[in-house]
């Protein structure tokens, strides 16, 4: 017999035997455990179809299994929307699809008071409830289709695999792994570039290709849409791996230079780089020799949803021969666009194409247009604009500059990125999402001291998302970005699910489940530390320059000192996890400003021997750091003249 506290109730069942549902039920299962005050003794039970009789118990399944009429009847196989109706721990846990269903798993188990600060184990704060009273009643679509994260930095696949699992817990639904096999990115790490007191591991095309299919496997299991490639396209065309942006010095014959593109009257790689070549699109042959490599390439991994067909990486670099002269690059990017659909569709073939807005592709065809939108998605990708400012049109009718070619600037305020936008929306009425880079540039979150600036931003953001007229956005990013917080990550995965939500609420929020009982105080010290910086210069090697400013920031942190130590050894392992991170990052805040001042005093020999300290302190901890800071970007953006 069960002692009192036993409860055999509440077993979770799923109507049908989708794998994906049943990920959702074993996760509510997994955290019921973890969070009930009782000895659970419950499981997960498959029947065949949904039974009204059976009470007492949570069903987890899909709207056509319990008959749940959705908000919209119009729904794509990338939009989400959930149902919970939970009473005294009884009742349905639903998605409109598989998906949905996770989301709306990790929905209850948020209501009911878990939360996830940031990936990996100590990153759950999981609260003791009895589940038998917890309630929750709700139904809601996201304010946003597109919610995903795309792959960049130096990764682990571990790191990956948390990210992937954090993700969906925050509402996204969506991740991308840039180029065939991310390799550049694993590479980074295995091989521990930056970072010479580590050991290189070996490594290879064929170990990034292994972990590239277990992130897939961790992908599908939760149902979430899989973005792929991007970049790539115009040297696999020709046969050359695009691996990353690492030069590939070679001398390439004449059947590989006569269809690069010509600058300079000279037909060569773009500063030794594949991926940043282009191409002379205005040869047919060109085209065909990309649009085939594409279609086999889909053709060949059908578990893609989102294939991203984008042109070279370079800028400025495009074809000046007489025939590419006679159209902008974005005129031939949609003949190719166009002779891709014709094929897909010889081919049978459905993948969603997502086509690119950014560098010379900013500006948008003058003559062709997209013949089949519905196979499109249009990502606007404003690389070169300010996050000093939110992204918000001060003159909607401001139009863009004039291309010329090979002689183009880009734009870093919101109004001219924006002009782009519009004339791009002008010819293309299909579906588009904006590609972010809050947490791409080490600059912009490490020494922005609290990262509660760029939090607000992005929640700013994302609200005028709407009004611009994208529905979503994909955020191209580091992945170990989590120091001293996560509040950022935080606040752009639920914002997108909730665009009207409250920011300083969350905020309260996320300091208190992160830190604990003096989550507040770790707040007002961030806080303060970041009032003493210049604003205007976020992101910039000269942040916080004033004298005064970097002896207030230095005051600053030796008087919280005694609270952060105060708080390494609490009973619950995510806040003194986090507390560790903020003393790690107190003495990074103590080495980085020495520096600034050394160099605001002239010191120059003194700053660069101060930025060599950091730089080791960084790379000796980086077993500390991992998972949370990404010591490569720091190290790479630094080293390029950061400490002069
Ligand atoms: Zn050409």
């Amino acid at each position: 017999m069960p002692g009192k506290e036993t409860l055999l109730l509440r077993n979770i069942f799923t109507p049908g035997r989708n794998e994906i549902v049943k990920f959702a039920a074993g996760e509510l299962l997994k955290y019921f455990q973890r969070m009930s005050i009782r000895d659970l003794q419950i499981k997960v039970i498959t029947r065949g179809s949904y039974d009204m009789k059976e009470k007492g118990c949570i069903w987890v399944g899909l709207y056509d299994e319990f008959g749940i009429q959705g908000l919209s009847d119009d729904y794509s196989e990338f939009d989400d929307e959930i149902t919970i109706d939970v009473k005294n721990g009884s009742g349905l846990v639903a998605g409109v699809n598989p998906r949905s269903v996770l989301l709306a798993a990790y929905r209850f188990l948020y209501e009911a008071g878990c939360r996830w600060v940031r990936p990996g184990s100590e990153g759950e704060y999981i609260p003791k409830v009895d589940i038998l009273k917890t309630h929750c009643k709700l139904q809601e679509a996201p304010s946003y289709r597109h919610r995903a994260i795309t792959i960049e930095g130096a990764v682990s696949v571990e790191n990956v695999v948390d990210m992937i699992d954090w993700a969906p817990k925050v509402g996204f639904s969506g991740y991308f792994i840039q180029f065939r096999e991310g390799y550049t990115f694993f590479d980074r790490w295995y091989s521990h570039r930056n970072n010479p007191t580590k050991a290189p591991e070996e490594f290879s095309v064929g170990k990034a290709r292994e972990h590239t299919r277990r992130i897939e496997e961790e992908v599908h299991r939760r149902g979430m849409l899989y973005h792929a490639i991007g970049h790539g396209w115009t040297c696999e065309a020709l046969g050359i791996p695009g691996l990353g942006w690492d030069p590939v010095k070679k001398d390439w014959p004449p059947e590989i230079t006569g269809y690069l593109a010509e600058v300079n009257g000279v037909r060569a790689m773009w500063y030794d780089v594949p991926i940043n070549t282009s191409l002379c699109f205005s040869n047919p042959v060109v085209r065909e020799l990309v649009v085939t490599c594409i279609a086999d390439y889909i053709a060949a991994h059908p578990n893609i949803d989102l294939l991203h067909f984008w042109l070279d990486d370079g800028f400025n670099n495009k074809c000046e021969c007489e025939n590419c002269q006679k159209q902008l690059p974005s005129d031939f990017y949609i003949q190719m666009l166009n002779e891709l659909d014709e094929l897909l569709a010889r081919r049978g073939l459905k993948t969603k194409i997502v086509f690119l807005a950014y560098a010379d592709l900013l500006w948008a065809p003058q003559v062709e247009r997209i013949k089949n939108p519905e196979r499109f998605v249009l990502m606007f990708a404003p690389i070169s604009r300010s996050y000093r400012e939110p992204l918000v049109a001060k003159d909607p009718a401001l139009a863009p500059p004039p291309y010329v070619r090979n002689r183009l600037k880009l734009p870093s305020n919101p109004d001219e990125n924006l002009a782009f936008l519009r004339q791009w929306q002008a010819i293309f009425p299909g579906d588009s999402f904006i590609f972010e880079y809050y947490f791409m540039n080490p600059g912009t979150y490490v020494c922005d001291p609290d990262g509660v600036y760029m939090a607000r931003l992005v929640s700013q953001d994302v609200r005028n998302l709407k009004h611009l007229g994208l529905n979503g956005l994909v955020s191209c990013q580091m992945q170990r970005v989590f120091f001293p917080t996560g509040l950022g990550m935080t606040a752009l995965g639920r914002a997108l699910w909730d665009d009207q939500l409250d920011f300083d609420a969350l905020t309260v929020d996320y300091f208190a489940s992160a830190f604990g009982e003096d989550g507040a105080r770790a707040r007002e010290y961030l806080e303060a530390l970041s009032g003493l910086q210049d604003r205007v210069r976020l992101g910039e090697r000269e942040v916080m320059v004033a004298p005064a400013a970097l002896k207030g920031a230095l005051e600053t942190i030796d008087y919280f000192a005694p609270i952060i130590d105060k708080n390494l050894s609490l009973a619950e392992p995510c806040h003194t996890r986090s507390w560790y991170y903020l003393m790690l990052h107190a003495r990074i805040m103590r080495l980085f400003l020495n520096m600034l001042s050394a160099r605001a005093d002239g010191q120059d020999a003194q700053a660069v021997d101060l930025w060599a300290e950091l730089k080791r302190f960084v790379q000796e901890n980086e077993d500390a750091l991992q998972p949370v800071f990404d010591v490569y970007e720091f190290v790479d953006r630094y080293d390029k003249g950061g400490s002069t």
